[in-house]
């Protein structure tokens, strides 16, 4: 016999079926014993009965998150037994026949619930239990859902997705690098992308035009309730656009994802408001201010975008650094105080961001795609020309090698599904997060390594008292 998903009992009535799953919960009243049965698809109530006495014997033995694979058939419930609470609610299963696939060790904590008592450090070490949950289900399917969305929508435009390599080059990008040791250059390191900003530059250098990737980006920073040290990014760029091309894109992506799978969320203003930089600074004291007129209101959805950024601020050693991105374009009326390094604090640049209920959901620009203007940004920054060519000679190169105008943007996938989620942080749309203090408590990392492994890589560790 076929195996029925849950879901598609309640179209089977009367009908005999093969269902598999996890034991839910299980009540014992001696002759009846119930059983909640829980596969991908949903929850369904199970009855077994002392006239089928195998089964009733077996059903006396199976515990909570046991796998079951049973026969049985589908009765309608009484009227006044229908859980409208469920969605199987009007159905139950009799059972004739359980075969036990697999046994399972008294869980942790509780599953049925949505664990939110439970301390994250014993939720994490056991994530795949964690995971079984409906909620945390729930967030994972609607993560699949919105991605697919995207890729899709950015499908049916024309973008191609383009994976970019994740062993890379360090360079000052505005977060610290996770670097990896090479073992064939001892001495020599990769990183691991901050974003994949170079690389998606250079595709549009390569004539690619539309590109985007559900990226993973890596940062090592501490963590916050928003933050991770890997995150994931909806990342596209598009050549020959202006800044009202790329925000009108994402704008239209967002709202036609939001109506198609989360209809019962409101946006506030379509289309989102434009704020100036200096203007979202003054009247909210914030560059990602949250808009929403009703806070207490779960649904309610407040995008707005902030653009005219100054390009450089003072680091703390009194020189200037970038504000967003270093291979932004200043707007176009301030193109030539860059090339000419003057009034640099009131060099504007052409980056957008985009705020929802007072997160940054994503930013991005139109870039640089002239060399003289790239190296300039980084004469500011006082790198000398050496340090130059040699940090950044190939986005250099590639520029003078007929690189066409181009823009692009990010979406932060994670806070995005934490908002439409009503989740509290990033950690619940995750399918495998670390901790706050940046600990896999599962896989047990970071981990040490091997005095072979270090060998090979020519390093030595020196051991720091923490
Ligand atoms: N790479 C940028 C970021 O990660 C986004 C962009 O400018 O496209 O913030």
């Amino acid at each position: 016999m076929k195996r029925t998903y849950i879901k598609e009992l309640k179209n089977k009535k009367g009908e005999e079926v093969k269902i598999a799953g996890w034991v839910d919960v299980r009540r014992d009243h001696g002759k009846i014993i119930f059983i909640d049965l829980r596969d991908m698809s949903g929850k369904v109530q199970m009855v077994a009965l002392p006239n089928h006495k195998e089964a009733h014997e077996a059903a006396g033995k199976v515990r909570s998150e046991w796998v079951l694979e049973i026969i049985g058939q589908v009765n309608q419930r009484p009227e006044k037994m229908i859980n409208k609470d469920e969605e199987l609610g009007e159905v139950e299963l009799e059972i004739t026949e359980i075969k036990v696939l697999n046994e399972a060790a008294t869980p942790v904590f509780e599953i049925s619930n949505n664990g939110r008592e439970v301390n994250e450090e014993t939720r994490l070490a056991h994530r795949y239990l964690d995971l079984r949950r409906n909620r945390l289900q729930k967030n994972l399917r609607m993560r699949h859902e919105v991605i697919r969305f995207f890729e899709n929508y950015l499908s049916d435009k024309n973008f191609t997705e383009i994976e970019t390599p994740l062993l890379t080059k360090s360079t000052p990008e505005g977060a610290r690098d996770f670097v990896v040791p090479s073992r064939l250059y001892n001495g020599k390191f990769y990183a691991l992308p901050q974003s994949p900003q170079q690389y998606k530059q250079l595709l549009m250098a390569a004539g690619m035009e539309k590109y985007f990737q559900i990226a993973k980006c890596l940062r090592d920073e501490d963590t916050r309730g928003d933050r991770q040290p890997e995150f994931t990014q909806l990342d596209l760029e598009m050549s020959f656009v202006e800044q009202k091309d790329v925000m009108n894109l994402v704008e239209e992506m967002l709202i036609k994802m939001i109506k198609k799978l989360y209809p019962q969320k409101k946006i506030q203003q379509i289309p989102f408001p434009v704020l100036t930089h200096k203007e979202a600074m003054e009247k909210y004291n914030s560059d990602k201010p949250d808009l929403r007129k009703d806070k207490n209101n779960s649904n309610l959805l407040a995008f707005c975008w902030v653009i005219d950024f100054p390009f450089f601020e003072k680091d703390k050693n009194g020189g200037w650094t970038f504000i967003h991105n270093p291979f932004s374009a200043p707007k176009s009326e301030h193109m030539e105080m860059l090339m000419k390094k003057e009034n640099i604090g009131e060099i504007l640049t052409t980056q957008y961001d985009i705020a929802l209920n007072g997160f940054e959901a994503g930013g991005g620009s139109v870039r640089n795609h002239k060399t003289e203007a790239l190296e300039k940004v980084f004469e500011i920054m006082g790198f000398e020309k050496e340090k130059i060519w040699q940090d950044f000679g190939h986005m250099l190169k590639a520029f003078s090698s007929g690189t066409p105008p181009h823009g692009g943007i990010a979406l932060g996938l994670d806070r995005l599904m934490m908002i439409l989620q009503n989740e509290p942080n990033i950690r619940e749309v995750i399918a495998f997060p670390k901790t706050g203090d940046v600990r896999d408590p599962m896989m047990d990392s970071p981990s040490e390594i091997s005095k072979e492994q270090l060998a090979e890589l020519g390093i030595q560790i020196k051991k720091f008292n923490k």
